[in-house]
């Protein structure tokens, strides 16, 4: 017997954030592709964003030459499931693609996580790169490496850890939002922002109109910030071993289980808004916080107009039953993200049901 040590090279993700970026996507690409070109392109979009942009977007490519494929997927999260995983591999078998190829996902998270689970399964891992459209996607789903695919079991529950070479953001794409997920989107960036500094938390309250407003000198500060936040939390601890990277969680743990709960009717950031307020009412039950600060978060979420209250449609006992099913359970413990202030988040595996139990009830509206 014996044993190998195997490295990773380490993967670097290279991100352009720039207001009109889209219409000369040849410029940052050139950089990027660096000596390996790719001859083709699968451009990975939803309905809705392939028709307001993939014709610009295939344009802008063209002219650096790529052998561009499009393919179109139904919005939503029902399409980050297994079939249409499957659809794309047999569109990349057609079609030829190599190692030196390269999947582009033009969208909101949903089409991210898919597109890039394609790349990081197809010939063991090929280049991708990310164009964010949804403030979600902007702001968080686009860096880190994060993809995945939901069966029925669970979301996420099937994925990869694998970085895009590169994302491409222009804060222009968020102007087409609607008003729901421009609000949504804005719940990782308050996550952000009470993970890492007061200053952050005091730059969104003192921003809200323009954030909200979608004002062209606050958006791409907004990107910038966000991705520079996340980008150093994913860099010391890329695949979620030491905890650092955990702590991205804040928010996630309650409401991955209300977004289950819900069908997925429910925003992704709808439902970490209700999770922060969660997390952030057991972070005061157990006195690891004042009960201004928790008040302070729930504020700011209320100020972007995000849910703070979970509907009664859906049981206590189901979300329970559902916090069981996470994949931040260790040894029988949810694991979940507190905050001992704001830049001060701690992990607990030792908060009791009878707490989180009161706090959902007390929740629920
Ligand atoms: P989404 O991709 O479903 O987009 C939301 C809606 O906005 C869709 O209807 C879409 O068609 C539309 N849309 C997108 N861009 C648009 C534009 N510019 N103009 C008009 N409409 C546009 O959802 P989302 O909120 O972006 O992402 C949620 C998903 O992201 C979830 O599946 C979540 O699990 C995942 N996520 C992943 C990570 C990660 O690190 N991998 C992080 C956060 C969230």
């Amino acid at each position: 017997m014996f044993d190998i040590e195997t490295r990773c090279e380490a993967k670097r993700t290279r991100v352009f954030v720039g207001t009109g970026i889209r219409k000369r996507i040849g410029e940052p690409l050139s950089v990027v592709w660096e000596s390996r070109k790719p001859e083709r392109v699968l451009l990975v979009t939803d309905e809705k964003v392939g028709g307001l942009y993939s014709e610009e977007i295939i344009g802008a490519m063209k002219s650096g030459a790529c052998n561009v494929f499009l393919h179109v997927v139904a919005v939503g999260e029902s399409s980050k499931c297994v079939g249409l995983a499957e659809q794309l591999y047999h569109c990349l078998a057609e079609n030829r693609f190599g190692r030196d190829d390269v999947v582009f996902a033009l969208g909101g998270g949903v089409v991210s996580d898919l597109a890039g689970f394609v790349a990081a399964t197809w010939m063991r891992g090929i280049r991708w790169v990310v164009v964010p459209t949804t403030i979600e996607a902007g702001v968080d789903a686009c860096l880190g490496g994060k993809t995945a695919i939901n069966i029925p079991g669970g979301k996420n529950l099937v994925g990869a850890f694998h970085p895009p070479i590169a994302v491409l953001a222009d804060p222009e794409f968020f102007k087409t939002l609607n008003v729901r997920d421009v609000r949504a989107g804005l719940a990782e960036s308050v996550k952000h922002a009470f993970l890492t500094s007061e200053e952050f938390v005091r730059w969104h309250e003192e921003n809200v109109e323009g954030i909200l407003g979608l004002d062209e000198q606050v958006l791409p500060e907004l990107v910038t910030r966000n991705l520079k936040i996340k980008g150093g939390i994913v860099e010391a601890d890329p695949f979620e071993r030491t905890g650092r990277r955990m702590i991205l969680n804040f928010g996630h743990t309650i409401g991955h289980a209300i977004e289950v709960c819900s069908g997925f009717t429910l925003r992704h950031g709808e439902c970490v808004a209700m999770g922060m307020v969660a997390a952030g009412r057991i972070s005061e039950r157990l006195g690891l916080i004042e009960a201004t600060l928790a008040e302070r978060l729930e504020g700011l979420l209320n100020r972007f107009e995000l849910p703070t209250r979970i509907p009664n449609t859906l049981s206590v006992d189901d979300i329970l039953a559902a916090l069981r099913l996470d994949k931040k359970v260790r040894d029988g413990r949810v694991q979940f993200v507190l905050l001992e202030g704001i830049g001060r988040p701690v992990i607990r595996g030792n908060v009791a049901e009878s707490a989180v139990v009161d706090v959902v009830e007390s929740l629920r509206n």
